[in-house]
């Protein structure tokens, strides 16, 4: 257990198709999120466990208020290596003097086309100059900058190449990620495109792709193109091609803790957090909920009650 994921908002300014309903979505109420101060606490228990890595994530972390103190404070916690930041990019662009400040590590922006209207109808919101001007900023700063497309064959298959262009002139890594149905409603109505697809596309229509070799736990297949600066990366999140290797735990926004993306939620971190448990008692309970990780996401599906509806961002994507 190395790499936590920590939902800190379930709230977003974006209502991606793929991941959320236009409409109708429930946020939770404000006294059912972890606090700032219990998130705190987790990570460093986690850390006392073993976890070196954390990447902040929601919803959208930078809609949650007061987020600068709890940054500041997570990134001084002993023993933590790592803290990364997933995000849009609607209205992060502002804050990234800060995140330099404070050393995070890793930006990973979600974007899924370089056209403005075809970001506007996957977002149903028109924040692509602001996700644009965050990507250059992130760049212009010296953070490390990954993007995230969501790939759907009938959406923003055109939208492949140019992103992947990106990697010419610009350090980054673009990595092209299987739509999962993890979008509100539990059906999927875009065509579906595989990450052998994927690189099928890819190595279509770019220069030499050559497989970069990636740390245990990597969910990237990554590759290095001939003459470009930056890398482009294949994430099977529906084929689940990498589980063997999983050093990751969620938490969501409410404190489920999730052995994997495709489970239920394995423990109740918020009740352990607010009812005067120790350290040693919730270590001690998060060792058992670990322990009893499956052996990959299909079996963790398997398991799920019910059919797989949450929206990514209640989860904690
Ligand atoms: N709001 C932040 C953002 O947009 O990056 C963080 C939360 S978002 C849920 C995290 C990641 O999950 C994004 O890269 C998003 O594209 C991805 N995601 C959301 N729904 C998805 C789905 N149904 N299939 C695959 N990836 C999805």
């Amino acid at each position: 257990m190395e790499y936590l994921r920590l939902a800190i908002t379930d709230r977003c300014n974006l209502r991606c198709f793929y991941c959320m309903p236009h409409e109708g979505i429930e946020f939770v109420e404000r006294k059912e999120l972890l606090t700032y101060e219990e998130m705190l606490r987790l990570t460093r228990i986690l850390v006392e466990m073993g976890v070196t890595k954390v990447r902040i994530t929601g919803g959208e972390p930078f809609v949650r208020k007061n987020i600068y103190g709890f940054l500041k404070r997570l990134t001084a916690i002993d023993g933590l290596e790592k803290v990364n930041i997933t995000t849009n990019g609607a209205v992060a662009n502002r804050h990234i003097p800060f995140l330099k400040e404070i050393g995070i590590d890793t930006i990973n922006l979600s974007l899924d086309t370089l056209d403005k209207d075809r970001y506007e109808a996957i977002t149903r919101r028109d924040f692509f100059d602001s996700a644009m001007s965050t990507y250059n900023g992130v760049l212009a700063a010296g953070i490390n900058l990954k993007v995230n497309m969501v790939v759907m064959a009938d959406k923003n298959r055109d939208d492949i190449i140019p992103m992947a262009m990106l990697t010419k002139y610009d350090e980054v890594n673009i990595r092209f990620i299987e739509e999962m149905p993890f979008n509100g409603t539990g059906e999927r109505d875009t065509e579906f495109m595989n990450h052998k697809e994927i690189l099928a596309h890819l190595e279509q229509n770019l220069p030499q792709l050559n497989l970069i070799s990636s740390a245990p736990g990597n969910t990237s297949k990554n590759y290095s193109i001939e003459g470009h600066q930056g890398t482009v990366g294949i994430i099977a999140a529906w084929s689940r091609t990498f589980c063997t290797d999983c050093n990751r735990i969620r938490v969501t926004a409410t404190g489920q803790l999730k052995n994997c993306l495709y489970d239920n939620g394995v423990l109740n971190l918020k009740r352990l957090l607010s009812d005067g448990s120790s350290d040693t008692m919730i270590i001690e309970a998060v060792a058992k909920a670990y322990a009893k990780k499956h052996r990959d996401g299909y079996e963790s599906e398997k398991k799920h009650n019910g059919i797989i509806s949450e929206s990514m961002s209640s989860i904690g994507g």
